[in-house]
C-alpha cells in the first residue's frame, strides 16, 4: 500500500468526500481505484483489496458482474432515460411487478427515487399524506428506534439517532420520538420495550403517522441485532393503534440476512418497504418504496392535491431499473438465497481463527453478515483497523469497535479464507 496516489494534492483539491474529515487526509491520500472485478478492488499501482463490505453494502454480486453489465449495455442501446411522469418504459413496469411478487403481492405499488434517504422520506411523506387524505391531518408525527439510521438528508435525520451524523444539524431537524430496542433477546426485555411503545401509543396515537424500523439489524449503529419478536410486536401495535409500519430494508434487503427481505423472518406486516443499496447490485443509484393497495387507494381521487406529490429528475431511470431487474434474475436463476445458506457451515469453519482470536470478545452472525466486537481501548481503533486492512489487502471499515464482514455473495471460499487471515493479521498488529 502506498501513502501516496499519483494524483497527489489534486486528488483532494476538488473532491469533497462523504463521511470524512478532509483534514485527516493530509497524511493519507484516498486510494485511487482503477479497476475492480469480483470481490477485488485494484488500485492504480496494482495493489488489490478484498471488498469485505461490498462498497458500503451495495455491491452484492461483485464488481463488474457480467450479467448486470450486459443488461445495462443492452438497455443503453434502447433508451437510457425518459421522464417517468406521463411516460413509462418496459424495465420500470417489469421491475415493479417483480418487486411486488417478492412481497407476495401484498405491497404491489412501487414509487421510485435514486437513494436511500429519499426512499425513507418518501415513505414518511406518503404515510402522513395518507392520514391527511383520510381526514386525520393531526397524525403527522413519526416514531423511530434508538440507534436507528435512515439516511442523512434533513428529513431522514429526523428518524435517525446517531449523534455524530445528527448533532451539528439538530436545529434543522424535526425529530421523531425514539422507542427502545431490546438487544438482549430476553423475553422480559422485549416485553418491557413493547410495553413502552404501547403506553406511548395509548397517549399519542392520534398524532402518530408511522413507526420506521430497520428490520432485525441496525446496521449503521454497529450491526446491532435485536429479536425478531420485537418486530412482530411492533407490527401488532401498529395495527392496533392505527399507525403505519415502515420497514427500511435498504441495508438488509436483497438477501443479506438469509431471506429475501429481513422482515420475512417475522410475522410483521409492513405498510411500506424502503429499498436501495443492493437493489441495483452497486451499478447505478436507485431506490424504491413499496406500499399496499390500501395506501394507494387513499390517494386515488380526482383531486390533484390528494395525489402523492414527490418527484426526482431521475425517478425510475431505465438503466438503473434494468440493473435491478437483472439482480432479481440472478437471485432466481442462480438460487442465491439457497446457495448462501448452504455455504454458511463452510464460512463459519473458515472463521475459526478470527472467532478464537484473543481480542474478539463477542461475535454474532446472521445470513451474510458477521460481526466481531473487539476488546480495545484504542479510541481510533476503527481508523487504525481500516488502514492496516489496506496494508494487508482488505477493505474493512469497523464501526467503533464492531468489526464486520458483509462481502459480495460471490466471494469464494479461498477469498473468504484470505479475508479472515488478513483480518487476523490486522488484529495482531492494531493497538
Ligand atoms: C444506507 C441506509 C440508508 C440511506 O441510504 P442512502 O442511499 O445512503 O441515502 C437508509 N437506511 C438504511 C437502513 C441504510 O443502511
Amino acid at each position: 500500500m502506498s501513502k501516496e496516489n499519483s494524483w497527489g494534492s489534486r486528488s483532494l483539491a476538488g473532491v469533497w468526500h462523504p463521511c470524512t474529515q478532509m483534514k485527516f487526509h493530509e497524511d493519507f491520500l484516498p486510494i485511487v481505484i482503477k479497476e475492480a472485478y469480483g470481490v477485488r478492488l485494484i488500485d492504480e499501482f496494482g495493489n488489490s483489496y478484498i471488498d469485505a463490505i461490498s462498497s458500503w453494502w451495495v455491491n452484492i454480486f461483485g464488481h463488474q458482474n457480467e450479467r448486470i453489465k450486459r443488461a445495462i449495455v443492452d438497455q443503453l442501446n434502447k433508451v437510457e432515460h425518459v421522464m417517468l411522469a406521463g411516460f413509462s418504459h418496459p424495465p420500470v413496469i417489469e421491475l415493479s411487478e417483480r418487486l411486488s411478487e417478492k412481497t407476495n403481492n401484498k405491497l404491489g405499488h412501487a414509487f421510485y427515487a435514486s437513494d436511500g434517504a429519499s426512499a425513507t422520506e418518501i415513505a414518511l411523506k406518503m404515510s402522513a399524506h395518507y392520514w391527511r387524505n383520510k381526514g386525520y391531518s393531526a397524525k403527522n408525527q413519526f416514531l423511530a428506534l434508538t440507534n436507528s439510521y435512515h439516511g442523512e438528508t434533513i428529513g431522514a435525520l429526523g428518524i435517525t439517532d446517531i449523534p455524530i451524523f445528527k448533532n451539528a444539524y439538530a436545529d434543522l431537524i424535526r425529530s421523531a420520538a425514539l422507542m427502545p430496542v431490546p438487544y438482549s433477546h430476553e423475553d422480559s426485555e422485549i416485553d418491557a420495550c413493547l410495553n413502552y411503545v404501547e403506553i406511548y401509543l395509548q397517549e399519542n396515537c392520534q398524532n402518530v403517522s408511522s413507526i420506521i424500523v430497520e428490520p432485525l439489524v441496525q446496521a449503521a449503529a454497529g450491526m446491532l441485532f435485536y429479536s425478531p419478536r420485537y418486530l412482530d410486536g411492533l407490527s401488532q401495535l401498529a395495527k392496533q393503534y392505527q399507525i403505519h409500519l415502515i420497514v427500511d430494508e435498504i441495508a438488509m434487503g436483497f438477501g443479506r440476512t438469509g431471506t429475501f427481505f429481513a422482515y420475512q423472518q417475522t410475522n410483521a406486516k409492513p405498510d411500506f418497504i424502503c429499498l436501495s443499496k443492493g437493489i441495483s447490485g452497486g451499478f447505478l443509484p436507485l431506490s424504491a418504496v413499496l406500499t399496499t393497495d390500501d395506501v394507494y387507494q387513499a390517494f386515488y381521487t380526482n383531486d390533484i392535491s390528494q395525489g402523492f406529490l414527490h418527484s426526482h429528475s431521475y425517478t425510475g431511470n431505465p438503466l438503473a431499473c434494468r440493473a435491478a431487474l437483472e439482480v432479481l434474475n440472478i437471485f432466481d436463476d442462480e438460487q442465491i438465497l439457497e446457495k448462501n445458506n448452504t455455504r454458511l457451515t463452510k464460512f463459519n469453519e473458515l472463521l475459526q481463527p478470527l472467532i478464537e482470536h484473543s481480542s474478539v470478545i463477542d461475535w454474532r452472525h446472521i445470513g451474510m453478515i458477521w460481526v466481531f466486537d473487539i476488546n480495545t481501548n484504542n479510541p481510533i481503533f476503527a481508523k487504525d483497523c481500516y488502514r492496516l486492512g489496506l496494508k494487508f489487502g482488505i477493505l474493512i471499515r469497523p464501526i467503533g469497535n464492531h468489526l464486520y464482514f458483509m462481502p459480495p455473495y460471490t466471494i469464494t471460499d479461498n477469498e473468504f479464507k484470505e479475508l479472515v487471515n488478513a483480518t487476523v493479521k490486522v488484529l495482531n498488529e492494531v493497538e
